[in-house]
């Protein structure tokens, strides 16, 4: 058991009084987290308006728990800190734990910005959503991907490719001749097999 006060104080194997000493001397904008093993943890942070932030962590982020700080007092965190140090299942039922994957979720969706369907800009001659030029931009930063541990040139829209069509656009994602797909589109050729990269069994790796 490891006891990780504010990362300027470790202590190993803390005993009750060492927590309760830690919970009640935690200065605001300070975090405590004591953990068993890697992935099993209770922590606290204690938020600027003076309230505490806890969370409960069993191995893993499906297993990651939160309370609502309006809910809990100094005392609360106490205990689910000597229920945790104590490893007593009575943790669980202490308090109102939330899974922190739902609690994500939900802020997502509250905080989604509103994209209006008919907001359309004119780029290259065409009109498109509103933000996809930015997003043509962006791709242009991407000169290369790293494939099977090769960095490896993209490809950028040839001059062969889309000969005929008046403006000269890739057909799925909009740009220009010479210029890179926006990643994702399926007119993209792997640099890898020159197959068709949204298509082929390459693997890109997350560099
Ligand atoms: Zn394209
Ligand atoms: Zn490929």
């Amino acid at each position: 058991m490891r006891l990780n006060i504010n990362d300027s104080e470790h202590l190993d194997s803390p005993n009750e009084s060492d927590i309760q000493r830690s919970v009640e001397h935690l200065g605001r904008e300070e975090f405590l987290v004591l953990s068993s093993e890697a992935g099993y943890f209770v922590q606290t942070y204690h938020n600027s308006d003076g309230s505490f932030a806890l969370e409960h962590r069993l191995g893993s982020s499906e297993q990651h728990y939160l309370v609502d700080s309006s809910l809990i007092t100094v005392d609360d965190v106490q205990r689910a800190f000597r229920l945790f140090l104590r490893q007593s299942a009575d943790l669980l039922s202490l308090l109102d734990w939330q899974p922190l994957s739902l609690v994500e979720d939900v802020q997502r969706v509250d905080e989604a910005p509103q994209i209006p369907v008919d907001a359309l800009v004119e780029y290259h001659g065409v009109l498109m959503a509103a933000d996809w030029p930015q997003e043509i931009e962006d791709a242009q930063e991407i000169r290369n991907y790293l494939m099977h541990g090769q960095r490896l040139s993209r490809v950028p829209l040839s001059a062969h490719v889309g000969a005929g069509e008046p403006a000269g656009l890739c057909q799925e994602c909009g740009v220009q001749r010479a210029q890179f797909h926006v990643p994702g589109c399926r007119h993209e050729q792997c640099p890898r097999c020159q197959g068709t990269l949204v298509e082929c069994s390459c693997q890109i790796d997350v560099d």
